[in-house]
This record gives C-alpha cells, sequence and structure tokens, in this order.
C-alpha cells in the first residue's frame, strides 16, 4: 500500500473529508493513467481467467512526487488488552472438516498437507498428537497483484469499501527504490506464512492464487474471509512511505461491522501480532500508529470484514534498511515467522 494519500486526513477518526479526498485515499498506490473502467463487462471470472498473462507493467508503481507534509504524531492508540480469544472446538482427532461445506478451495498449488501428526520422539508413545491448528481456518490475504498495472480498467472500477466509502477495485501497491514490487513482497511473505500455519495444522486459504493476475477486488478479498468464516484472516502489505519511516504497523477497524465483540477480537489479534513480530526481532513503526498498532476507517479490507481481521504494512519499502529486509528472502521468512507466532498467540 502506498499511503500518500491518507496523509491529508492523518488524526482521528470520523473526520469529514471531501470527495476530493477520498479520491486520493481510493488511490491508495500510485496513480495510474487509464481509461474509463468498463461499465458492464467487469467480473470476477473474467478476472480470474486473465490471471495466467504476465505483464511487465513499468512505470505504474512509481512513487508519488507529492511532497510529504509533516505529521502530527499519531494519538496514542490503547493498547488493547488481549482477552482470551473465544475459543475454537478442537477436533477430536486430526482429520478436520472444514465448517464450510460448500466452500470449494481455489487451487493451490504446492500447498502442504496441513494435518500431518506429530510424532513424539520417544518411540515409546507414539500416540499421535493433533496439531495446534486444528484444522482451524485461517485466511491470508496477499495485497496488490502481478498484472493489476496492465489492467487499470479492472482495478480502478469502484467498489463497496464500507460504511458508505468506494474504493478501487484493487491497486498496484509501491516498490522499493531499487523497483522491487509491494506485490512480489507479499506475496513472498504470504507462502512463507502459508508454508508455516500450515505445518502447524492450520487450514490455510488464501485470496489468491498466484502473483501474476489481476485483482481480486477489496471487497471481494473481505469476503473471501467472511464466506470462509474464517478464524484469522490477516492482509500483508508494505508501505511506500517517507524514507525515514521505519517499521512495522498493524491495522484494525476504527468501526468494525462485526460490532463490539468482533471488534475486541480484531484488537486481541492485532495485539498478539504486534508482540509476536517485536518477537521476531521487528520494529514497530517510528511514524505511524502507535506502538506499531492503527486503527483505520478507511481501508475496505477492515470495513468490510465480519471475522477476526489484521491488515499488516511490514515495512516501508522506501526506507533503505526495511527495503533491504523485506527483498531478501531471508527476511520475508523472518517476517513470516512472526505473523505466524502472533496467529498462533491469538488462536492457542
Ligand atoms: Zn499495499
Amino acid at each position: 500500500m502506498d499511503h500518500q494519500g491518507r496523509r491529508t486526513r492523518r488524526g482521528r477518526f470520523g473526520v469529514l473529508v471531501t470527495a476530493g479526498a477520498m479520491m486520493l485515499l481510493a488511490a491508495c498506490a500510485a496513480p495510474v493513467q487509464q481509461a474509463e473502467p468498463p461499465s458492464t463487462s467487469f467480473s470476477p471470472s473474467a478476472v480470474a481467467s486473465s490471471a495466467g498473462d504476465p505483464v511487465t507493467v513499468p512505470g505504474l508503481s512509481s512513487p508519488s512526487s507529492q511532497t510529504p507534509t509533516p505529521s502530527p504524531s499519531p494519538e496514542p492508540e490503547p493498547v488493547t488488552s488481549s482477552p482470551e480469544p473465544a475459543p475454537e472446538p478442537e477436533p477430536e482427532s486430526t482429520v478436520v472438516d472444514a465448517p464450510e461445506d460448500d466452500y470449494t478451495p481455489a487451487p493451490v498449488p504446492d500447498q502442504p498437507q496441513p494435518q500431518e501428526p506429530v510424532q513424539t520422539e520417544d518411540p515409546a508413545v507414539q500416540q499421535p498428537q493433533p496439531a495446534t491448528g486444528g484444522g482451524r481456518i485461517v485466511v491470508i490475504d496477499p495485497g496488490h497483484n502481478g498484472a493489476n498495472g496492465a489492467n487499470p480498467g479492472v482495478i480502478n472500477a469502484l467498489v463497496d469499501a464500507g460504511f458508505g466509502q468506494t474504493k478501487p477495485c484493487n491497486t498496484t501497491g509501491t516498490s522499493t527504490n531499487a523497483g522491487y514490487t509491494e506485490h512480489e513482497f507479499n506475496w513472498g511473505v504470504a507462502t512463507k506464512l502459508q508454508a508455516i500455519l500450515s505445518a502447524r495444522g492450520y487450514d490455510v486459504r488464501m485470496t489468491r492464487n498466484s502473483d501474476d493476475g489481476v485483482g481480486p477486488c477489496v471487497n471481494k478479498r473481505a469476503a473471501f474471509g467472511n464466506d470462509a468464516n474464517a478464524a484469522a484472516v490477516v492482509s500483508i502489505h508494505g508501505d511506500g512511505d517517507d524514507a525515514g519511516a521505519q517499521g512495522f504497523y498493524v491495522m484494525t477497524a476504527a468501526q468494525d461491522p462485526g460490532g463490539a465483540a468482533m471488534a475486541a477480537q480484531s484488537g486481541a489479534l492485532a495485539g498478539a501480532m504486534r508482540d509476536a513480530l517485536v518477537n521476531a526481532g521487528l520494529s514497530p513503526s517510528n511514524h505511524l500508529g502507535s506502538g506499531g498498532l492503527w486503527k483505520r476507517d478507511d481501508l475496505a479490507g477492515l470495513n468490510l470484514s465480519l471475522r477476526p481481521t489484521v491488515m499488516i504494512e511490514m515495512g516501508n519499502m522506501r526506507n533503505s534498511s526495511d527495503a533491504a529486509l523485506m527483498s531478501s528472502s531471508g527476511g520475508q521468512q523472518q517476517m513470516a515467522q512472526g505473523i505466524a507466532d502472533g496467529v498462533s498467540a491469538y488462536l492457542g
């Protein structure tokens, strides 16, 4: 995500913004020149069918030339005391029945089989132990997608973003100064996270199945977690902020459409995630949010989610230190480990 636009409204929530400012906010990523979006031809299936056409899109994720404005220190967010998350029923065995009988998971190549029983080291104690995940559903949402930039007519179509807001279907995301793209970073962390959580026995589902497709739209990504009845939803992004900004922050909905109980769950997930990322050796942002946490009211993925959900900006791709870490496989593995530990800490 590129947050140039939101500087127009940093501060407390509920600030009345103009339509023009909303459009800036909607343009989460770099501006994209495009024709008018097609009025009738867009459909998710058409998007999916175009996913196999990798397209190089020069110039579409270049940073805005907007002069950064000094930002007031964000007001501190109350650190959510972490109530015990509502325990999910433990399965009787390691065989897991997905609660959604009509859910057809999209194909995920090379997905590890999640429910391997853990064998103890002692051959005298060969009782299979259930994996900690217990088959609970975790939705991973890797932000953006590789062919978004080549399909502005699709991704710039406005969709519901919750609470009367609209947003472009999707955006291109940001990149490092060296040109390493956010969508590739997000995908790298997401696939590593998928492997870790699957090995722990979670039923991991991804909102997109490759890094060379288009979309899905932000409202579809939120619906994915809702439809899966996910125990936790983790959306992964990298920020495109001022060069001096460094570190991660975990975002939750300022106004949770799932109500107070669900807001508390998302808050508990966010707190566990922040702590786990710190334990993994990552630093909370020195620029945005407070203590690695930030509540937002302008993000469709949060405004439309009815499940415990966090959206994480893993670092600032325009900061040299963060960019080096985010561009490396080792750095992405470190981040994935931290996220996985946050999920496990929340879900138990
Ligand atoms: Zn992003």
